[in-house]
């Protein structure tokens, strides 16, 4: 099943972009405020301001034109006033003209809705106030006119008439400026709040974008933890500290580094051990070597004199028989001397058949048959030990490719062994069960033989090193046997390995001796060596 795998690159990249990101939006909210409250300034500064300024001074002109026509009438000089109602009259029409120009100038930008509304608003006045002033013209002229004429009564009502007027369109000044103060002052609180707000919140964002940085950093130093802790594995299994230790459970590619690492390791132990297992197989293989070079070197020494003394003995022997004592303390120490040469003799062929284990010559055999012949052979010497011999034939078998004399000689020494184990450790009623059978061993055909007894079986210690050269319990044994018949079925290609016997077997040991079947392209008759000569 394929795993979820979170990236560690990628929770770093998240962690830096969301980051960027908030930083960001941090700047680009500030700014967009900053901008808001420039505008506002700059709107008051560019319409509102000059606009107060220059109705301001309309008001107060039109102050001192009503102040001026209230004394007109009863002037004896009137040149003055007349001049400065002129140049009130001309200049005041033009003026307004401009301050509506940069009313509708400024309408025709984008505007906050307050700012649309007041400045329309603004444009509305202005026009009925010109409006005003525009019908003034009229009255003025016929005030000037009167005048002339000399009619005081007419010109003090006309008067009237006009300073009323022009009191009122200094009122819808005055009230104009009010509003136009007050949406200044509104624009440079709000201002005020804004930059205060923004402030605050400025504040604030940046406090939880750095928790955010914060955050990222621990993110990311827990994703790289176990990077170090690998680190130290790598630098342990270099120390050649190779036991499994647990993997870490992270969900990325460090996780994976970490478990495919504990897999090579895992592969570098069994590795070992095989390595271990070649170098005890070679260590045996020279053991064995330096034996068989012994024992032809002390065969060679040893066997001529071993074969006179045994003769001379033997010599011996006839001559106190023929001397008539038979039973004497010499003839005794003779026949001692015989025993013991003949141990000795044993020996020396034992360490012989040991050196020169030559290529098994193999052949097409019957098992069953050849273990019928190696029993026939055994039966007196185990008749004489009292051991109870069956042989069972559990199924046909298949023919094997068999050197007959080594085969022989590795059945020979399991069936001596366990006569030997019975006899040493005194049982009642020896037994010794010898199955054939057909045995399929990891996939190939073949056919076994198995040996049990009813002795002891194997103690912990011979379980440990039974096949080892040299290894043996006994006090007289020669520790080559099992060692020698092991590698007889090597050299065949099959297997020798020891278990504990079923009851019904005797229930001590059981050695299983197993080789590969005949193929059927090597029915041909003839011999062939193991590697197929
Ligand atoms: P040897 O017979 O000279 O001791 P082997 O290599 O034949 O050498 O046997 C090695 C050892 O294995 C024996 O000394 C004995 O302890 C043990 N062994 C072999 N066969 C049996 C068996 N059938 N029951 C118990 N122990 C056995």
């Amino acid at each position: 099943m394929a795993r979820r795998t979170r990236s560690v690159r990628t929770q770093v990249l998240a962690g830096f972009a969301t980051l960027i990101l908030a930083f960001g939006g941090v700047a680009v909210w500030s700014l967009q405020r900053q901008q808001r409250t420039v505008r506002s300034l700059r709107l008051a500064n560019e319409v509102y301001l000059p606009l107060t300024a220059a109705l301001g001074e309309d008001r107060g002109n039109q102050s001192q034109l009503a102040t001026v026509l209230d004394r007109l009438v009863d002037e004896q000089n009137r040149v003055g006033s007349q001049t400065f109602i002129d140049v009130t009259r001309r200049s005041r029409r033009g003026r307004l003209a401009g301050a509506r120009a940069v009313v509708q100038r400024r309408l025709r930008l984008a505007l906050d809705r307050d700012d649309q509304r007041l400045l329309e608003e603004t444009l509305r006045r202005l026009d009925v106030i010109d409006r005003l002033w525009a019908e003034d013209e009229r009255l003025f002229d016929g005030l000037l006119r009167t005048l002339t004429s000399a009619d005081l009564a007419r010109a003090q009502r006309e008067e009237r008439e006009l300073i009323g007027r022009e009191l009122q369109s200094k009122d819808a000044l005055t009230s104009l400026i009010r509003s136009l103060q007050a949406r200044v002052k509104a624009l440079s609180d709000g201002a005020e709040r804004q930059q205060a707000e923004t402030l605050r919140l400025t504040v604030i964002a940046t406090a939880v974008a750095c928790l955010l940085g914060v955050l990222t950093t621990l993110r990311a130093r827990r994703a790289l933890d176990p990077l170090a802790r690998l680190r130290d594995r790598a630098q342990a299994v270099g120390r050649g500290e190779l036991g499994t230790v647990p993997v870490p459970a992270a969900e990325d590619e460090i996780g994976e580094l970490a478990q495919e690492f504990e897999r090579m390791v895992g592969a570098m132990g069994a590795r070992d051990v095989a390595l271990r297992e070649a170098n005890e197989k070679r260590l045996q293989a020279e053991r064995l070597a330096a034996v068989g070079r012994m024992a032809a070197h002390v065969t060679h020494e040893v066997r001529n004199p071993l074969s006179s003394m045994a003769l001379n003995a033997e010599m011996l022997g006839d001559e106190l028989d023929a001397m008539g004592e038979p039973g004497s303390e010499s003839r005794r120490l003779v026949r001692s001397i015989q025993r013991e040469i003949d141990r000795l003799t044993r020996l020396t062929e034992e360490y012989l058949r040991v050196a020169r284990l030559p290529t098994p010559r193999l052949q097409r055999e019957d098992l069953g048959a050849l273990v019928d012949e190696t029993l026939l052979f055994v039966a007196a010497e185990m008749g004489a030990a009292g051991v109870e011999l069956t042989k069972v034939l559990e199924e046909a078998t298949p023919p094997v490719r068999a050197d007959e004399s080594q085969l022989r000689q590795a059945l020979l020494n399991l069936l001596r062994n366990a006569r030997e184990a019975m006899e040493l450790a005194g049982v009642a009623s020896p037994r010794v069960v010898v199955r054939v059978m057909a045995l399929a061993k990891d996939g190939v055909e073949g056919a076994a033989v198995c040996v049990s007894d009813s002795g002891p079986g194997l103690s912990a210690e011979a379980e440990a090193h039974l096949f080892e050269l040299f290894f043996t319990t006994k006090s007289r044994g020669s520790g080559l046997g099992l060692s020698l018949s092991r590698e007889i079925a090597v050299a065949h290609g099959g297997s020798l390995h020891a278990e504990r016997a079923p009851a019904s077997d005797g229930g001590g040991a059981r050695f299983v001796l197993w080789l590969p079947a005949a193929l059927d392209e090597g029915a041909t008759e003839g011999a062939i060596d193991a590697e197929g000569r």
